[in-house]
């Protein structure tokens, strides 16, 4: 899901949150916003480490040129090419938050923002008809790109 959506979801999400839970302090509710929108700082490194450039605008627009060519494969298509991985996208990062969450709370409300921005991730791809696994599981992708060939396109931004 892009950016900006993430925003808007992250507001509302907030919002319903202090609504419903008024005893959250405003840093706790800051956590679950700022994590629900920066899990896809990994999108940036990536992008970067690919275009080799470091501005966020030019890499936003790389990433749109890498979705647009994603969006025109069919789902045999899209099956047949390497998935970039998104290392904070899946279920291994969200183990990982789980045990630290046990040291520290605060790592309990960046968990939480993290399964709010997955939710919408996969609204999105569940409504694209996408391979759920792209973001579910890591090592999964890991797995299925071993027989894989190619890295023409990538899956970017949701
Ligand atoms: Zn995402």
């Amino acid at each position: 899901m892009l950016p900006k959506y993430h925003f808007f979801a992250g507001i509302i999400i907030s919002a319903i949150l202090l609504l419903f839970f008024p005893s959250l302090r405003g840093i706790e509710i800051l956590i679950i916003f700022l994590s629900s929108i920066l899990l896809d700082i990994d999108h940036y490194f990536i992008f970067a480490k690919r275009s080799k450039k470091l501005g966020i605008k030019d890499n936003y627009n790389w990433g749109m040129q890498r979705r647009a060519e994603w969006d025109k494969l069919n789902a045999n298509e899209k099956r047949k090419v390497k998935i970039t991985h998104f290392y904070l996208h899946g279920i291994e990062f969200l183990v990982l938050l789980i045990v630290l969450s046990f040291f520290s709370v605060w790592v309990k409300y960046i968990l939480f923002g993290a399964i709010i921005h997955l939710c919408f991730d996969y609204i999105e791809i569940i409504h694209k008809k996408d391979p759920l696994f792209i973001k579910f599981s890591q090592i999964y992708v890991g797995i299925s790109n071993k027989h894989k060939k190619s890295m023409l396109c990538s899956y970017f931004f949701i």
